[in-house]
């Protein structure tokens, strides 16, 4: 394919991008973020994500998964459902997979949704090809080098040497925005041709967790009413901004990252 448009984010291009509720806002209108994600096993991702989805604009943050109590018992402002994503009432962008484990049917489910999808982490592997190519709304995936590599088919090492091309080539496999993260993180357009470029964050912020952040993060831009390419790339300035505010020298965790999210937004704006 010709080659893309490659773009450096830009302080100035963000805040372009971030939000602002008017006096006529309510919170539906600013939208409502649903949060698939989190198991038994790991029900701290589902917390994380929340944490990132609450800070990134939408009006309101639902839950559905296994780690309700978890999740309110940090977040008590969340909407928790023990029903599953097809009813789970109103919402206008899903992120589905951070802690996800095995649950192939809520990922499917997801997929279904005539919203905007953000499929991460285990939701990567279990999302099948064919129905991410069928969603007429947007997809926006957000694998690390070792997932892309895996659904790619290919080794770590390979996709480490090629990231440009390998964000691509999984664009127009899947027809979805891909935000393929790293040292700095590409965010290929789904049809490969714009391609931003994000450096804005610190090698602290490779901790276990964090992707979790981004990932409820640009979730709730999504709702907010972004594009996925727009959503991911605000996304992941603000997460490597938030980064480095939480780890000023000295090494944080994930949820101290979601912490300074609010810290990164002002900073932009
Ligand atoms: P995950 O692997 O899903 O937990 O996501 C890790 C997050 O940390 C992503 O947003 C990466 O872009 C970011 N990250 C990981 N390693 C580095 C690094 N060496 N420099 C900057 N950001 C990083
Ligand atoms: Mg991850």
């Amino acid at each position: 394919p010709a080659e893309p448009e490659l773009e450096a984010l830009q302080h100035a291009d963000v805040a372009r991008l971030l939000p602002v509720p008017g006096a006529e806002s309510d919170k539906y209108r600013r939208g409502v973020v649903g949060i698939a994600a989190g198991s038994a096993r790991y029900p701290g991702a589902a917390v994380l994500a929340v944490s990132g989805a609450l800070r990134g604009g939408a009006g309101a943050v639902r839950y559905v998964g296994p780690a309700g109590d978890a999740v309110v018992s940090r977040f008590p402002e969340t909407l928790v459902s023990d029903q599953g994503p097809a009813k789970a009432g109103r919402v206008q962008a899903w992120v589905v997979g951070p802690g996800a484990g095995d649950d192939a049917a809520t990922v499917a489910e997801v997929l279904e949704a005539d919203v905007p999808v953000l499929v991460d982490a285990d939701g990567l592997r279990l999302a099948e090809r064919d129905a991410v190519r069928a969603r007429s709304a947007p997809t926006l995936m957000t694998p690390h080098a070792g997932e892309a590599a895996a659904l790619l088919g290919v080794a770590r090492e390979e996709v480490e040497g090629a990231r440009l091309a390998s964000a691509r080539e999984l664009a127009s496999r899947y027809g979805a925005t891909v935000l393929l993260k790293g040292s700095t993180t590409l965010v290929a357009d789904s049809g490969g041709r714009v391609v931003r470029v994000n450096a804005t964050g610190t090698p602290w912020l490779a901790t276990a967790g964090s992707g979790d952040v981004l990932s409820g993060l640009a979730g709730s831009l999504l709702a907010s009413g972004l594009s996925a390419l727009d959503a991911g790339s605000a996304a992941a300035y603000l997460h490597g901004l938030a980064g480095r505010f939480a780890a000023d020298g000295a090494p944080a965790g994930a949820h101290d990252v979601a912490e300074a999210i609010p810290g990164a937004w002002r900073d932009v704006r």
